[in-house]
């Protein structure tokens, strides 16, 4: 499985890389921002699976989500939103725009298992 990582926080990017690489995952990209992010899907394909950040600068989560749910080619490519505590009201948004999951950060090796359906 390969993922890709997207959140702007260089120290976050990190926590959730060891949380995924103890659940096995280590073919993982990373971007700090959702232009970068789109960057990294169109050149690596096929990635199987984004966790991606709400708020981030350039490109936020929602605009990144809905850029690749217009696009076919990212078809089968699945989102996970990972959202704080107090963005839960805005999954529901996410959800409509084409998000597979979401999870709240910050998440254990188990949530996120769970969640990603392994
Ligand atoms: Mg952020």
């Amino acid at each position: 499985m390969r993922m890709l990582l997207v959140d702007d926080s260089v120290t976050m990017r990190r926590i959730q890389k060891t949380q995924i690489n103890s659940l096995g995952i280590t073919d993982i990209l990373e971007a700090g921002d959702g232009q970068e992010a789109l960057g990294k899907l169109k050149s690596n394909m096929p990635i199987d699976m984004v966790l991606l950040d709400w708020n981030m600068p350039i490109m936020d989560g929602m605009a990144f989500l809905k850029t690749v749910r217009a696009d076919a080619a990212f078809k089968d490519v699945k989102v996970i939103m990972c959202t704080s505590e107090s963005e839960k009201s805005k999954v529901v948004e996410a959800l409509k725009s084409g998000a597979n999951n979401y999870i709240v950060k910050p998440f254990t090796p188990e949530a996120l298992k769970e969640k990603i359906g392994l």
